[in-house]
This record gives structure tokens, sequence and C-alpha cells, in this order.
């Protein structure tokens, strides 16, 4: 496990959150991204080593959609940067973590993710995320 890559909010309102978020990191949004898969549609913005991952929801039963009906807006995951995501995911489940997804999966911003449940991390939804260069 290295560094928190970035934390994941829940939004209604992208728009209304990227102008939000912009004055509060002093940096704009570089990247938006949607991910079909998981019906949402991302922003990203970064100032140093802060990184923020604005997410809305694509469809009304997408999984953003169903958290912000639950918990209303805000902190939706922490995302820790790891090197080999598959033995990442090895060793937690080995400690008893439930996991996602048994496959590393494509996430948004040319990663390889993998979550793992709330429920096993005292109610946060912790992501690993590696770097994708190339396929694994
Ligand atoms: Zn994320």
């Amino acid at each position: 496990m290295q560094k928190i890559e970035h934390i994941g909010i829940a939004v209604k309102d992208l728009d209304q959150a990227e102008k939000l978020y912009a004055g509060i990191l002093g940096a704009k949004p570089y990247k938006r991204e949607e991910v079909k898969s998981e019906g949402v549609l991302t922003s990203f913005l970064r100032n140093g080593p802060n990184k923020i991952e604005l997410l809305q929801s694509t469809k009304p039963d997408g999984p953003i959609a169903k958290f912000i009906e639950k918990k209303g807006e805000g902190m939706h995951h922490v995302a820790f940067a790891v090197q080999d995501i598959k033995s990442e995911m090895k060793r937690l489940a080995a400690e008893g973590f439930r996991l996602l997804n048994e496959e590393p999966k494509k996430g948004a911003d040319n990663k390889w993710i993998c979550f793992v449940h709330p429920k096993s991390a005292n109610g946060v939804l912790i992501e690993l995320c590696q770097e994708r260069k190339e396929d694994i």
C-alpha cells in the first residue's frame, strides 16, 4: 500500500461540485471521464499531492445514485495507490477482507482498480488502484 491516491466524493451536480472543489483546491478539473460499466461520470482535480475524484451518477439506479439516496452527498471512498494490485488483492483476501471484485477492473483516470467492502473497513469503501500502463 502506497500513498492515498485520491478521495472520491459523491455529488448530485458535477458542474456545481467542480466549481466548489476548484475553489477549495485552487485548481481546475483536469479530466472528465465516464465509466459506463459503473454508471458514473467522474471529474478529477489535483493540486500538488491532493487529488479529488467527483462522482455523479449517470443512471437513476447506479451505485452513486443509490449511495446519495441512502447517505446523501459526501465522501464515497478512499483510494490507495498500490504497485501490484493483484498481490494486494490476494493479501487482503487472505486477511479476511471482502473484495467487491475478484479481478482488477478498469477504473477512471487510467487505473486498475478493486474495491474493498465498507463492512470490512469500519464503514469506509476502500479502493485500490494501480497505474494502468498495460494489461495485467
Ligand atoms: Zn476512485
